[in-house]
């Protein structure tokens, strides 16, 4: 037997990398090279690998309680996370539905969106709308949100029927091209729509595209005016990424529902969140159980994910995560002001601890533009996977403004050598 990989073309795909250990922000081949993790294992690591306190959560809630059906059964560790939970986030968010991971929170988002409408006399509000460079998943239903794209184009016929809106562009700043599609779909559609779903503040996958805030204020309130659900994919923004611990708090405003997962367990095990309110959750509330939430995963609640998430959370709330994320911000600036006297940048952002450079060469996903980038990167001690010409570093929180000078200097070495002579 061997392994099938994720995201690849396995003819001709170069071998793995044999990886034996992982710490702090450094992954450690078995080779004996050590390798700085400039995107937190895909989004996922928060404080650093093997963070002790996340570690020993993990180990000790395993000697107690490992896993139970969640159906029928409670236990601390599901309970303290919600709590957690509960202080970090508004009063608003009084309903958490777990899952194992960012696919499913998106699906379980959608069908309590869609379910709600069902069951509160809106029929017709069938439809979800979502943006151009927009990522929500892999599954079907979080693949149907998802932008037209290498990624969908070999299952379209599995995907349902969504509202598409073109965006600006990040380097072109008129409300009137961020907007401009969205006011035109809503004022056609906007009573068949049951939800729009958005990943806020920072759309990952798509690019690495950074919102205005304004155009995000602007969405949430004309979804409030046609009374059409709001949902905050923040699997990827959640747990300080884009500066805040969420995306939300810096657009100050309110999703119905907020979708966590990646980094919510620091990155150390799968684990899923739907938070919603008391609004949607009395839809489902009957004496008939044709109208409970049909719903569930073999995992759902695991103890030990639970665990592990609370210990991240504890971490976030007790030591100094928010100020190693902007050390790590201020690097990023630093690096990559010097980095455009050097080369031909289309465009460059921060935002958080995300440092983003747009390069000015023609290359798609999968290209052999950004698969030379990442093979000569990791030759000199760094793993990245660019988006196409989209070249970024999400580092640890853990890593330090030397290390993230070290990436960037990386970065710019191999881009020089490559194209840029
Ligand atoms: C990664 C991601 C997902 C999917 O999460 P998985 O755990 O890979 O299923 C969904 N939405 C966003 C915004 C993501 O970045």
């Amino acid at each position: 037997m061997k392994i099938w990989r994720p995201y690849t073309q396995m003819l001709g795909a170069h071998p793995p990398f044999p990886v034996a250990q992982a710490e702090g922000a450094y992954l450690y081949l078995k080779n004996g090279r050590k390798i700085l993790d400039g995107i937190s294992s895909w989004w996922v690591i928060t404080h650093g690998h093997s963070h002790p306190a996340i570690t020993d959560a993990i180990a000790k809630q395993a000697r107690v309680l490992d896993q139970v059906v969640f159906a029928d059964f409670s236990h601390d560790s599901a309970e303290e996370l919600v709590d957690l939970l509960g202080t970090l986030l508004p009063s608003s968010f009084s309903r958490a539905f777990f899952s194992d991971n960012g696919s499913t929170s998106v699906e379980v988002a959608m069908k309590m969106a869609y379910q709600a409408c069902m069951q509160s006399g809106q029929k017709g509000r069938r439809k979800f709308l979502t943006f151009e460079r927009a990522y929500h998943g892999d599954t079907c239903g979080a693949m149907s949100v998802t932008a037209d794209g290498l990624f969908t184009a070999a299952y379209d016929d599995l995907r349902f029927q969504t509202i598409r809106c073109k965006q600006g562009s990040y380097l072109n700043d008129s409300m009137e091209e961020w907007l401009g599609d969205f006011i035109r779909q809503m004022s056609r559609y906007g009573d068949q729509i049951a939800a729009v779903i958005i990943e806020p503040l920072l759309q990952g996958a798509g690019g690495m595209v950074v919102w205005p805030i304004e155009a995000l204020q602007e969405i949430e309130r004309i979804c409030r005016e046609q009374k059409i659900f709001i949902i905050f994919d923040e699997v990827m923004t959640g747990f300080g990424r884009t500066g805040s611990l969420f995306a939300f708090e810096k657009i100050g405003r309110m999703p119905d529902f907020l979708c966590l997962s990646k980094g919510l367990t620091g990155g150390a095990l799968p684990l899923a969140v739907t938070l919603t309110t008391d609004q949607i959750y009395e839809n489902f509330l009957s004496s008939n159980s044709n109208r409970m939430f049909f719903h569930g995963h073999s995992f759902t609640g695991n103890a030990i994910s639970c665990a592990a998430a609370s210990a991240n959370l504890r971490l976030f709330q007790s030591s100094r995560v928010i100020q190693q994320i902007q050390s790590i911000q201020r690097a990023h600036h630093d690096a990559i002001s010097l980095l455009r006297k050097e080369i031909p940048l289309k465009d460059a952002r921060v935002i958080g601890p995300v440092g983003i450079i747009e390069v000015d060469q023609e290359a798609g996903y999968g290209s052999h533009f950004s698969k030379e980038i990442s093979a000569r990167c990791m030759d000199q001690g760094l793993f990245i996977r660019p988006l196409g010409e989209v070249i970024y570093l999400m580092p640890p929180y853990c890593t330090t403004p030397l290390e993230v000078r070290f990436a960037w200097e990386t970065i710019l070495d191999v881009c020089r050598k490559l194209f840029f002579r």
